[in-house]
């Protein structure tokens, strides 16, 4: 889960990294208030989860406290790359003479946390990594040793950071390792004008494994940015959207990985991840059903299942069951396979649904779902 900039701004602060004086609101009014305990001018931030808020209006200067209620107001339920904005922060803004970027991700390919570090910060770094590569320093940390100040040292040679910025990346470890984060950003690092190095902006993306002991952010932790993937959640559904048009139910994480691959080879793109795991009973096929058919981009569905423990006339008895609870709206290509799959297949036989059919093999189905959804 990601967490907004004020909070990653509070976890920063409790870690003795400086951040810029501020405080967040949902309203203008107390906007204005806000900007008077802060001195006036500040700099009004939209509080979405998602980067470039600057370039997309999110971040703007108020001279008084009475501009700050204006500009709050104005990016106040603003629209951000499809993220609303519900609060801003605002900021006693800093003079500026240098800014940085530095962060801490899960490189996962090399089961190490990658310190990512450039002079050149404030703009996306994808950008600065792509035009100028050698800008960017990347370096592995050791998970057994973590960045000492021997490391952080090393990391900010490299991306020719001042040396004043070395406590700043040994306490952003500190922040990654204590809250249980598998990215720390901030872009941008700043040295002020006076010489103080400040985190100026801030992402932090918590493990949803550790959730359990970071209570602390309670239901933030089940925030999702798509509203299927929230309404899949909230029915205890393994629902991940993706961006294709052919739906996808299966039981067990590898078959329906599978299954999205095998769609992906007859020339389809797979609308979903959805894996209703081992008891696959009417009342999960039809919640399943439901959040997919209700993405309008899903064209045809494919229901792949092995019949294990859940014997196949289980699961077909679930989609029949489901078929009254769900008005099916587009074409459903079941296979069925393992455990009483001739059972399971009498049973769809015998409903007869007009826009159900049946395959017998997995790459069989994947082809007609395919052509079914590249055909509508
Ligand atoms: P982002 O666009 O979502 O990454 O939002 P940021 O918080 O990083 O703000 C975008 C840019 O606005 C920063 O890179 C800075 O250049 C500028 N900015 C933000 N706060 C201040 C401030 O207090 N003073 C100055 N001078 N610039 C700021
Ligand atoms: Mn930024």
């Amino acid at each position: 889960m990601d967490l907004y900039e004020h909070q990653a701004r509070e976890l920063f602060e409790e870690h003795g990294i400086v951040v810029p004086r501020a405080e967040v609101t949902d309203s203008p009014k107390e906007a204005r208030e806000i900007a008077r305990r802060l001195g006036g001018r500040v700099v009004v931030k939209a509080q979405v989860k998602i980067g470039g808020r600057g370039k997309a209006g999110g971040v703007e200067f108020a001279a008084d406290p009475a501009a700050a209620e204006l500009t709050a107001r104005q990016i106040l339920g603003m629209d951000i790359k499809g993220h609303t904005v519900g609060k801003v922060m605002l900021a006693q803004p800093v003079d500026i003479e240098s800014e940085f970027y530095v962060s801490y991700v899960l490189d996962r390919a090399a089961g190490r946390f990658l310190a990512i570090a450039s002079a050149e910060g404030g703009m996306e770094i994808e950008e600065v990594a792509a035009s100028r590569p050698e800008a960017v320093a990347r370096i592995h940390i050791d998970p057994a040793e973590g960045v000492t100040s021997a490391k952080a040292s090393e990391i900010a040679e490299a991306a020719g950071l001042p040396p004043q910025t070395v406590d700043v990346l040994v306490r952003l470890w500190e922040v990654l390792v204590r809250e249980d984060a598998v990215l720390v950003e901030v872009n941008p690092l700043v040295r002020t004008e006076q010489g103080q190095i400040l985190a100026l902006d801030g992402k932090v993306t918590l493990d949803d494994n550790a959730r359990f002991r970071q209570a602390r952010w309670g239901a933030d932790h089940v925030e999702h940015a798509d509203a299927l993937e929230a309404a899949a959640a909230a029915k205890g559904l393994n629902y991940v959207k993706l961006d294709g048009e052919v739906g996808i139910i299966g039981n067990g994480a590898g078959l329906v990985m599978s299954t999205l691959d095998a769609v992906a080879g007859c020339g389809a793109r797979p609308a979903n991840f959805l894996d209703i795991g081992g008891g696959a009973s009417a009342r999960i096929m039809a919640d399943g059903l439901s959040v997919i058919l209700s993405d309008p981009a899903v064209k045809s569905v494919f229901v792949n299942v092995f019949g294990g423990i859940t014997a196949c006339d289980a699961v077909a008895d679930g989609i029949v069951q489901a078929l009254d609870a769900v008005q099916l709206t587009k074409p459903l290509v079941v296979r069925l396979d393992g455990n009483n799959a001739a059972r399971g297949h009498a049973i769809l036989d015998e409903r007869a649904h007009p826009l159900v059919q049946q395959a017998t093999t997995m790459d069989g189905a994947a082809s007609r779902a395919a052509r079914l959804a590249t055909a509508n």
